[in-house]
């Protein structure tokens, strides 16, 4: 008997694997190449196999970005609900959280574990990426404790031949989904703090 995917988020196996869909790949990376800015978005899961994830749908949800930050509109997600059931797809499969690095390798910033806090209490998987192709994963749930597991990813092969025609549709959807986060005044080089 296979296991519910609810059952695969909260009690995982040691190391579970995060199988991206090629097509769900090469979204993504066109996505994260068309911009400087950070982008963000949220995915739907599936069960593979006898104890994994798939991801098989993501989505480019209305948000702020920069190149160290991207935060996602609050109305966004309750609006990304609704498409989904508009859609008879479960709400209760988007469980994964995506965000690409402008030009720094994939990490878990300080900001990114605030984001992902932000989930819980149902468990979420988390994917970085940047435009090298990089990428790490990880699975983050709550009870009976906060407990962080590492997902291995696979599938993400690298892709060297983006279309003109997936550039030009990535780089209209990130125009319309992300607007610009304002630095802040210290984060800029070459500005003194005054008031
Ligand atoms: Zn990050």
């Amino acid at each position: 008997m296979t296991r519910s995917l609810d059952d695969r988020l909260d009690e995982p196996v040691e190391q579970p694997h995060l199988v991206i869909d090629p097509a769900v790949w090469r979204q993504l990376i066109a996505w994260a190449k068309v911009t400087d800015s950070e982008v963000s978005g949220m995915g739907l899961l599936e069960p593979d196999g006898q104890d994994d994830l798939r991801l098989t749908r993501v989505y480019l949800l209305p948000q702020l970005g920069n190149a160290i930050a991207t935060q996602l509109d609050p109305g966004a997600m309750a609006d990304l609900m609704g498409l989904l059931l508009d859609e008879d797809l479960d709400p209760g499969a988007l469980r994964v959280w995506w965000h690409s690095h402008g030009r720094e390798a994939p990490f878990w910033s300080g900001q990114d574990e605030h984001t992902i806090d932000t989930f819980a209490p149902p468990a979420m998987v988390s994917l970085v990426i940047d435009h090298r192709q990089r990428r790490l994963a990880r699975l983050d749930r709550y009870a009976p404790m906060r407990l962080t597991t590492w997902l291995t990813v696979d599938g993400a092969d690298p892709i060297e031949d983006l279309t003109e025609a997936e550039v030009d549709a990535a780089r209209a959807q990130v125009r319309e989904a992300v607007g610009v986060l304002a630095v802040e005044d210290r984060l800029r080089p070459g500005m003194s703090d005054h008031t």
